[in-house]
């Protein structure tokens, strides 16, 4: 399975500098970032950088048909603290990486944050501080909102625990 016709697509329907094929420095730069370095050892066809929720949309819609056709599968990374390998990359394929989705929004009011999908839990515990706030999230400042979101008793904490952050979602 060829990665490069959903590739080219990805190029054509997203601006310059977006896509990271495989051999680049960026793309080695990107690749060395995850937790654990037998995750860095995969090596996808190339990485994605989205920095809007609108690149999220595109790249669905561009990806589609090459998914419905088995064409292609593609992984996705958050903060890529997740320490088992396989996860967040897949060897040869795409890997949309969330890092720049960042942005951390606090009503007071109604206790409640709004979390981009690229932040980690440091930067919420920070922010939340400062107002003399706390929220549950994940033991390590570097974890990412994404994953521990995601997360169910294969890749994080259960959260049958209504002290978890799951438990404290809002629906969205
Ligand atoms: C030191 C340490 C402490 C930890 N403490 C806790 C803890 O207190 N509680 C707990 O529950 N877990 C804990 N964990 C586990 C951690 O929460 C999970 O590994 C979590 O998946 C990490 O999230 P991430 O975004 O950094 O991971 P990543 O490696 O980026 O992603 C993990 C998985 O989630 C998927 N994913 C990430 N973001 C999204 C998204 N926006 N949409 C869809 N899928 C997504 C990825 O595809 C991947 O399959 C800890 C891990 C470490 C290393």
């Amino acid at each position: 399975m060829s990665a490069a016709p959903v590739i080219e697509a990805l190029e054509q329907a997203l601006s310059e500098g977006h896509i990271d094929v495989q051999g680049t420095k960026k793309f080695n730069e990107l690749n060395a970032s995850y937790l654990l370095r037998f995750e860095s050892d995969i090596g996808p066809a190339a990485i994605v950088l989205l920095e809007a929720a609108e690149d999220v949309s595109m790249i669905v819609k561009t990806v589609k048909s090459f998914v419905i056709n088995s064409q292609t599968i593609f992984a996705i990374g958050g903060a890529s603290q997740q320490p088992l390998p396989g996860y967040a990359s897949i060897e040869g394929s795409i890997t949309l990486d969330l890092a720049l989705l960042t942005g951390i929004e606090i009503d007071l009011d109604n206790y409640i944050v709004l979390i981009s999908a690229g932040e980690c839990w440091g930067a919420v515990y920070k922010k939340l501080s400062k107002h003399r706030r706390g929220i549950t999230g994940s033991r390590s400042a570097k974890g990412g909102i994404g994953g521990l979101a995601m997360a169910d008793e294969n890749l994080g904490t259960p959260s049958n625990n209504p002290l978890f952050s799951m438990n404290h979602s809002s629906p969205y």
